[in-house]
């Protein structure tokens, strides 16, 4: 028989519970009273303001500017006034500026035209790619048009598209993959086209038979030289390490980049953006996002400006059907709890969660059981690690690879102690740095 793809080191399968949402066709958000466009929604610096309260705004117009290397523009998604400029606080905790729009109560269309990418040069199409603000869309948010710079002294083999999406509850990739699969494949050739990849190579995992299935009709229609390959389900396969791991059996070294192993990885959602970017002519002011999770009266995937605060969302989708005991942007293992409803959605979000009580146990010592090595990706020894910076030695900790911890809850998913592990890596990372 033949064997399914994936990585080889660590990971863990938790429920996928995709049930709520994955038969959810995308729909759109009616257009909120009021949106918060923050100005930090991007991995760097944010950018810049160029727009004042009282100015009006057009539909897809850049106010806000790149302020750094690693940095990206912002764009309106509504044609409205800005009523004025605000602190927010964002799911991941970052405060920033952003503006408060009230949107007209006419809104633009898109033109329908369609640009011809295939005659232009790459460096023309990556210039459109940051004139449009596009940056990862599967929750990193780092700048597209950085990423596919690529130095002179390096060459790209392999463009990898992850349609992995192996977070447990998200299904907005998996509807663009149906819904939008044709975009999203044209968006990976302008990507590949740009980068001189020589493959092009899209993972998707298996929990997604129909979404592989379509993709690869897509493929065979229009002879794209696109290799659709379905991966055995194991989390964290969506990180890049994991993804080039299972789909080109790659290996990137501790403290180096997919692009040190001759690579480039983009998300799926991404492709998408770069397709409306480049042959729309429309910049990134909306993103499809998953409003999922058991206590959710009606989980849907709905497409919605960025700004939106999750209050409306949660209101388009009648609201809870049970108290959660918490909401998460983004997905269970790696996002971020949040409180308040009011926080608005950026570029990288991909979902919102409302999550019943779990049980809760208390965590008890450390029983020496290596469970968390066993399931740590990267081959870290978790409760080391948890050992040492529970005990103030930051450096020993750094020392023993700290920095290298992706974060993924792994260890922690599988710890009988219930220990913080997570918590505690994020924390000794901080106090380890500050410590240098
Ligand atoms: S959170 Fe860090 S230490 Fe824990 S499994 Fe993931 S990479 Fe390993
Ligand atoms: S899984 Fe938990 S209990 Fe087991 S060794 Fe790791 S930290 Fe200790």
């Amino acid at each position: 028989m033949q064997r399914i793809p994936t990585f080889s080191k660590g990971g863990v399968h938790p429920d996928d519970n995709k049930v709520y949402s994955r038969e959810q066709a995308i729909e759109r958000l009616p257009m909120p009273g009021e949106l918060l466009v923050a100005l930090s929604q991007h991995l760097g610096a944010p950018a810049k303001a160029l727009k004042a309260k009282g100015d009006t705004v057009v539909k897809g117009e850049k106010i806000g500017e790149a302020s750094g290397f690693i940095s990206a523009d912002v764009h309106s998604p509504v044609s409205g006034t800005i009523k004025e400029i605000r602190k927010v606080t964002l799911a991941n905790s970052i405060k920033c500026d952003a503006y408060v729009i009230v949107p007209d109560s006419e809104q633009p269309e898109l033109p329908t035209e369609k640009a011809d990418w295939k005659s232009q040069e790459p460096a023309e199409l990556l210039a459109q790619i940051k004139d449009m603000g596009i940056v990862g869309m599967g929750g990193a948010t780092f700048p597209a048009h950085v990423k596919l710079s690529i130095p002179k002294d390096k060459k790209v083999e392999a463009f990898v598209v992850n349609g992995v999406e192996c977070e447990p509850y998200l299904t907005a990739d998996y509807r663009i993959m149906l819904e939008r699969g044709e975009q999203a494949l044209e968006g990976a050739m302008i990507a590949a086209k740009i980068t001189g990849a020589s493959r092009i190579i899209i993972g998707i995992e298996m929990n997604k038979p129909d979404g592989i299935a379509h993709l690869k009709d897509i493929v065979k229609e229009k002879g794209y030289p696109i290799e659709v390959v379905g991966l055995k389900m194991k989390y964290p396969q969506g990180d890049e390490k994991q993804l080039l791991k299972a789909t080109i059996n790659r290996e990137i070294p501790s403290g180096k980049l997919p692009l040190d192993v001759g690579a480039v990885v983009a998300n799926i959602g991404t492709c998408n953006a770069i397709y409306e970017a480049i042959v729309l002519k429309k910049s990134l002011y909306e993103r499809v996002i998953s409003v999922t999770g058991e206590c959710i009266a009606h989980p849907k995937n709905i497409i919605a400006p960025i700004g939106t605060k999750m209050s409306d969302l949660l209101e388009f989708c009648g609201g809870f059907s049970s108290e959660p005991e918490k909401m998460v942007s983004g997905g269970p293992m790696m996002g971020f709890s949040f409180y308040d409803t009011e926080t608005p959605m950026t570029k990288g979000s991909s979902g919102l969660l409302a999550l019943e009580p779990k049980k809760k146990y208390r965590s008890t010592a450390c029983l020496n059981c290596g469970r968390c090595v066993a399931a740590c990706p990267i081959g870290l020894m978790p409760a080391k690690l948890y050992r040492y910076i529970t005990n103030g030695e930051y450096e020993t900790a750094m020392q023993t690879s700290l920095m290298d911890c992706k974060e993924c809850g792994c260890c922690a998913f599988v710890c009988p102690a219930q220990l913080p592990l997570v918590h505690t890596m994020k924390t000794g990372k901080k106090l380890g740095r500050k410590k240098k």
